[in-house]
């Protein structure tokens, strides 16, 4: 449960996003400042600017939202007719300047930039492959552009023919494991990579005189570009003055299309285009598919804003029970409310949901929302709509129990702190206060998004992960939480709630 501007503790959070621009004789770096102000809602924490003028690249980034990083004067300095940005959620590495992409890497025979979306799951192997000091890669976006200048600088200067990068990516793709929508860029080119399993989403545009990539259709719209198709799983498109042209640098028996279930259930915008599909049409049908399956017997529907709205609608059109507003999400809260303490905490939902008491007071409620991952939020909202007069609460959720850490590029923490990885459907129930719940069942979950033989990853539902989890990133993360009496769910989950690492804590906002 979340907007798209932003997350809390009940939601998994979104690694990045990405945009790269070939436009000659346009502002790019405006342009790249629009993208990434199209898809902030895929990352909050730092964004990052790269442009060439053909000659040189220059780097802005910044921790921060993308209007705090960039104002005129930044925009300015940034001259070049392409150009690369990323706006970033930090899954692995710390949360620090040091981590702000693009990252940059400047060799005699070549300069780079790269930006990463999702979580590769190699990282400790290939650090040691190359030979880097345990505890010395700051992330793996660090690690690929470490891997890529090693092949570069292997390149004699004086046979340089401008496509080093394209060819060290050649070498080094093949050696990646997990998830990685790139965006690069060197003095010249401006290229875009998608991982064999496709997990995030990154597609191409046409602009009248050149190209933009972005890991969201929106990206595309704000920029006046034209969406062409989203990029392959595998494929590697490299853009230059010539137009563009495709590299399939992986061997054909790793390419899996798996792309995230959850980008059509939570992380996308709702106007975003996957699988040639419409995300908010998806969750109006995800809806639809809950109410067949779901039915129950109430006075209004109403959606958790913003995300399960769609879904609310339709579980209001299919069972022809009213929809109303409920909840009114305060638009303003950003990332920036932490509360300190367990008390002020329970009042940050309070900052961010205020029920209606018109529309709430003696009324049965049908809550949607689109996912529950650790519950602390779901739970004071049920308490607030009992506080503001509801007969009864029963919850929809329109995806199933999240029971799996996911390891591709969303911060969901360790299994411990997943609710439904520790209860049963009826202890969550109880957890919760509601009067009912279900959850929508996987095979209605894909057919509602229309793509059903798309090909996707649902490892955070089902546990099985399509690219194998090494020990060293599983170890601690998979365990649950201690066996517990089921009347003392709520003391459980108090301790899980005060346990939780600072950075999920920051989600409480
Ligand atoms: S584990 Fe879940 S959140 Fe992660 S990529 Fe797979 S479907 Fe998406």
């Amino acid at each position: 449960m979340a907007e798209e501007t932003g997350s809390d503790d009940d939601s998994p959070r979104e690694a990045c996003g990405v945009v790269g621009v070939y436009a000659p004789g346009r502002a790019v770096a405006h342009m790249n400042y629009l993208g990434l102000y199209a898809l902030q809602h895929r990352g909050q924490e730092s964004a990052g600017i790269a442009v060439s003028d053909g000659s040189t690249i220059t780097v802005v980034k910044d921790m921060g939202l993308v209007s705090n990083v960039f104002d005129d004067r930044t925009l300015a300095g940034l001259q070049g007719h392409l150009g690369i940005g990323q706006t970033r959620y930090s899954t692995t590495g710390s949360s620090s300047w040091r981590n702000a992409q693009p990252v940059y890497r400047g060799m005699p025979q070549r300069e780079f930039a790269l930006g990463h979306n999702g979580n590769l799951t190699n990282t400790e192997a290939l650090a040691a492959e190359i030979g880097m000091l345990p505890g010395l890669v700051a992330s793996d976006s660090d690690l690929i552009a470490e891997m890529l200048g090693l092949e570069i600088v292997k390149v004699d200067e004086g046979s340089s023919d401008g496509r080093e990068l394209e060819r060290s990516l050649v070498k080094v793709l093949p050696r990646l494991e997990g998830a990685f929508s790139l965006v690069l860029m060197d003095e010249a080119h401006v290229i875009g990579v998608r991982d064999p399993n496709g997990f995030r989403p990154l597609c191409l545009g046409k602009l009248d005189n050149g190209w933009v990539l972005a890991s969201e259709t929106p990206a595309l719209d704000i920029i006046g570009a034209h969406f062409v198709r989203e990029l392959e799983p595998g494929e590697m498109i490299i853009i230059d003055a010539t137009g563009h042209r495709s590299v399939y640098p992986f061997p054909p028996e790793r390419i899996d299309p798996t792309l995230c279930l959850f980008e059509f259930v939570y992380f996308a915008r709702p106007d975003t285009q996957l699988y040639k599909q419409s995300v908010h049409h998806a969750r109006v049908r995800m809806g639809e598919q809950l109410a067949t399956q779901a039915p129950v017997d109430a006075d209004i529907v109403m959606g958790v804003p913003e995300s399960g709205i769609p879904a609310a609608e339709g579980y209001a059109r299919a069972s022809g029970i009213p929809y109303a507003q409920g909840l009114v999400k305060n638009r303003y809260i950003g990332r920036t409310f932490i509360a300190p303490t367990q008390e002020l905490r329970s009042l940050g939902v309070r900052m961010k949901l205020n029920p209606l008491r018109d529309t709430i007071e003696g009324n049965r409620l049908i809550v949607v929302d689109d996912s529950i991952v650790r519950g602390t939020t779901t739970r004071a909202m049920v308490k607030m709509l009992r506080e503001a007069g509801a007969r009864e609460v029963h919850m929809r959720i329109s995806s199933p129990p999240y029971r799996w850490p996911c390891f591709y590029g969303m911060d969901t923490g360790s299994r411990s702190e997943l609710l439904a990885a520790n209860l049963t459907v009826e202890e969550i129930k109880d957890y919760l206060g509601v009067d009912s719940l279900s959850y929508l069942s996987l095979d209605r979950l894909i057919e509602a998004t229309g793509a059903v033989n798309a090909g996707f990853c649902t490892a955070c539902l089902t546990g099985e992960y399509p690219i194998a989890i090494p020990e060293s990133l599983s170890k601690n993360v998979l365990e649950v939480a201690a066996p517990r009496a089921p009347e003392s769910t709520n003391a459980l989950f108090d301790t899980v709630s005060a346990e939780m690492p600072n950075h999920a804590r920051a989600g409480d906002d």
